[in-house]
């Protein structure tokens, strides 16, 4: 069977260092990957533009970096603690574990048809569907587990003690216990250290909104922005970087008064929604998708993601849209809840107008990992160059603002002082901070490709010509045409075309 997109995608990721299995030699760790030399360039050039773009570009958003444990109560005022829980319900057929909020609906008691074991042939079985209303994403049975909730935050302890020793100490005293009274023991010890790694960004805006008010002197319209890990444990995790358990995000939170959230959010959806396309991402692969009022967390007024078309497989073939980012009016509700919960003041006081409120808040959430999957996706390209010679190159058409690598230098030949030239030029470009890469093995044909499939825009070559008339050739990645520069002031000729 000929590879899939997706499958080519996932083999170069690996072949040129841009995505890794985490803990390969042992066998890998489910859901959790490790960026490459290419990756990480890549993923640091996504991250930047969008601070760039976000928070250096505009006068009115300043950054925070908090740490990722946080005072637990947080967690009790935002929500996450009580309710930040998927219901999970087993299939009895086939074993999948999934969550019942995304299986597949169907009428409660019509008939569902499926196979023994979840097996392509398997027994052929008729079953009713339960009065849950929907059957198993992967088998079709509606033989399943009742719901139980799980909490997806990752807890931990925080201090000196270790609550197993507590726990020992306390085994002697709970056997006599219902089981009910037994959980609620070993809850009430667990729970004098548990902490828990965040699983989102959001709240140490909201936690810090006083500090950044009086410290940065902002008024709203403002925001904060914070670029960083988030934790959740998620039960289902798919197509490389798209679900994990650990993953970065880029978040913004920004304030505004209430009555003007309305148009704000409207603001936000195009502003956001355009930076994707800036970066060079095919609009017709982009779209927005808002939530219908069963979606909507009941804090929220209004909530929009922005979705890419990605070449994942799945049965219907031809690929699957997926959240890149999620845009939310979140209205007043989290600084209501943490001044609830601290008896702070979390408001905003216009001197002028005597006006005093909490604002609304518009909240941009973008993941960094989906969005590099999404560029790495978006920018793969196989082009035939030569139909009759079945000549096709693999080429990643990346926006030169987030390609790994610049600029590629190649002497033509190994000899005739051309590797001592092209060095020169290297490290000229690698001072000026264009990230460049000298190559000097195999045919000039054979090294423009190796550049072309890792996302290069430009090669330059060092050959006679430049040492008799002091200029270089510089090859375009996507229209494969030459020109010839001079040598001097090459790092400032890339400077220019990389703004
Ligand atoms: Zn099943």
């Amino acid at each position: 069977m000929a590879e899939s997109t997706m499958q080519k995608i996932v083999s170069l990721a690996k072949r040129r260092g841009f995505i890794f299995q985490s803990s390969e030699i042992y066998g890998g760790l489910k859901a959790c990957y490790d960026y490459g030399p290419l990756g990480v360039e890549l993923k640091r050039n996504i991250k930047d533009a969008w601070w760039r773009d976000t928070v250096h570009r505009r006068e009115d958003v300043v950054g925070l970096d908090c740490s990722i444990i946080m005072h637990p109560d947080v967690w009790k005022a935002s929500g996450h603690l009580a309710g930040f829980s998927d219901p999970l319900v087993d299939c009895r057929n086939c074993k999948e574990r999934f969550r019942a909020d995304k299986a597949p609906r169907a009428e409660p008691a019509s008939k569902t048809l499926y196979r023994e074991g979840g097996k392509k042939d398997g027994k052929k079985l008729e079953g009713v569907v339960g009065p849950q209303g929907y059957v198993c994403p992967v088998c079709g049975s509606g033989d399943l587990s009742p719901e139980r909730q799980f909490n997806l935050m990752f807890r931990t302890s925080l201090g000196p003690v270790d609550p197993m020793q507590e726990i020992l100490d306390a085994v002697d005293d709970i056997h006599a216990l219902d089981a009910k009274a037994r959980r609620e023991k070993l809850w009430s010890i667990i729970e004098q250290t548990a902490v828990y790694l965040r699983p989102e960004t959001a709240q140490g805006m909201f936690v810090n909104f006083l500090n950044v008010l009086n410290s940065a002197r902002m008024k709203p319209p403002f925001g904060i922005a914070q670029c960083g890990k988030s934790y959740r444990n998620e039960i289902t995790t798919s197509n490389l970087t798209f679900r994990t358990c650990e993953f970065e995000q880029m978040e913004l939170e920004f304030f505004v008064e209430p009555g003007t959230d309305e148009k704000w959010y409207e603001y936000w959806r195009k502003t956001r929604l355009d930076w994707y396309t800036s970066l060079g991402m095919n609009p017709g692969r982009l779209r927005l998708r808002d939530h219908d009022q069963s979606e909507l967390a009941h804090y929220a007024k209004a909530c929009v993601d922005i979705e890419y078309f990605f070449p994942f497989e799945n049965p219907q073939g031809g690929g699957e849209w997926g959240e890149l980012e999620g845009i939310a009016n979140r209205t007043d509700y989290d600084l209501k809840r943490h001044a609830e919960f601290t008896g702070k003041e979390l408001s905003y006081f216009e001197t002028e107008t005597k006006n005093r409120y909490v604002p609304y808040v518009i909240e941009p959430a973008a993941g960094a990992d989906r969005a590099t999957l999404a560029f790495l996706c978006d920018a793969y390209d196989e082009e035939a160059v030569d139909a009759e010679k079945n000549d096709v190159r693999t080429v990643l058409r990346f926006h030169p603002r987030i390609a790994p690598v610049k600029v590629a230098v190649f002497p033509l030949v190994k000899k005739d002082g051309m590797p001592e030239k092209a060095k020169e030029v290297t490290r000229e470009l690698l001072a000026e901070g264009i990230n460049s890469f000298y190559d000097e093995s195999g045919a000039i044909g054979r090294r423009y490709r190796r550049m072309d499939e890792v996302g290069t825009p430009w090669c330059v070559t060092i050959d006679t010509d430049t040492l008799s008339s002091g200029t270089v050739t510089v090859r375009e990645r996507d229209s494969m045409e030459q020109s010839r520069i001079p040598m001097g002031g090459i790092a400032q000729y890339f400077r220019n075309r990389l703004k």
